[in-house]
């Protein structure tokens, strides 16, 4: 059977996933430091996903938004999430978009970082958080010592760009929360932190400002969450500055303190 009639077989079983990744032989090892040198020496795989090409041919696509392997369940189970809405057009800004922005990271990421909408360099790059306040974002991730950013998740409320970066229309954020929702129930984070005022209003459905909601802890859906300001208005404002750091030492001290419960 052909590797592409193989394929529509699986995929009329409903399957939506399949690894690629090379299977490495089975040896015996002399010793565990002969298996362990073994193991080293096969190559990284970068994670990639079948797709079918416009001649109807199986292709392999990079998965750049991954940043572990493709084979747990949870990177399947999200791999094949970005495979149903990667294309979505439910919206105006469908049209508008270069590049749909799913989120990137750790599929078994413990903390989730959630932000408004993809810029102009998320748009071209296709990764959220990449810009000037992406960067800001790493920083404050890793001044924790606890999380590089490649181990956590990091998504928006939206996934395609605003026009001149405007904020989120109720109508859009209402067409875009479902895949928020859904990516928060494949990755189950203990803990989420959200970035200012469109994705603390989104998720915790409420109008009130990043002012009121920060200092304490909320609820989504029975996961702990916590709000600060958006790194832009760090950048915009060196006043905020203090009250990030304040909220990033408790959600770090929580996330500690779940980790010694769990
Ligand atoms: N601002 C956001 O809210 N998200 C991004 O991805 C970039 C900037």
């Amino acid at each position: 059977m052909s590797l592409h009639s193989y394929l529509q077989v699986v995929k009329r079983l409903g399957i939506r996933y399949v690894s690629l990744r090379p299977s490495q032989p089975v040896t015996l090892s002399a010793s565990p430091v002969e298996e362990a040198a073994s193991i080293e020496a096969v190559p990284a795989v970068e994670p990639t996903v079948l797709i079918q090409t416009q001649s109807g041919a199986p292709a392999l696509a990079p998965l750049k938004w991954l940043t572990t392997s493709p084979d747990t369940v949870r990177a399947m189970e999200l791999t094949a999430f970005y495979q149903d809405i990667h294309e979505c057009q439910n919206c105006p800004l469908g049209a508008t978009r270069k590049n749909f922005v799913f989120g990137s990271g750790n599929p078994e990421a413990k903390v989730m970082f959630i932000g408004e909408a993809p810029g102009a360099d998320e748009d071209t790059q296709g990764l959220p958080f990449v810009g000037q306040a992406g960067q800001l974002l790493t920083k404050i991730i890793e001044s924790t010592q606890t999380w590089k950013r490649s181990e956590v998740f990091i998504c928006n409320v939206l996934k395609c760009r605003p026009p001149g970066n405007r904020t989120p229309q109720p109508e859009e954020v209402e067409q875009c929360r479902p895949y928020l929702e859904e990516q928060i129930r494949v990755i189950q984070p203990k803990l989420i932190m959200a970035l200012g005022a469109s994705a603390a209003q989104a998720l915790l459905r409420t109008k009130d400002s990043v002012g009121k909601l920060r200092g304490g802890w909320h609820d989504f859906e029975g996961i702990p969450l916590k709000v600060t300001y958006h790194p832009a208005a760090l950048l915009r404002f060196d006043g905020y500055k203090k009250d990030v750091w304040q909220d990033m030492k408790e959600f770090t001290a929580k996330y500690k303190e779940l980790e010694r419960l769990s």
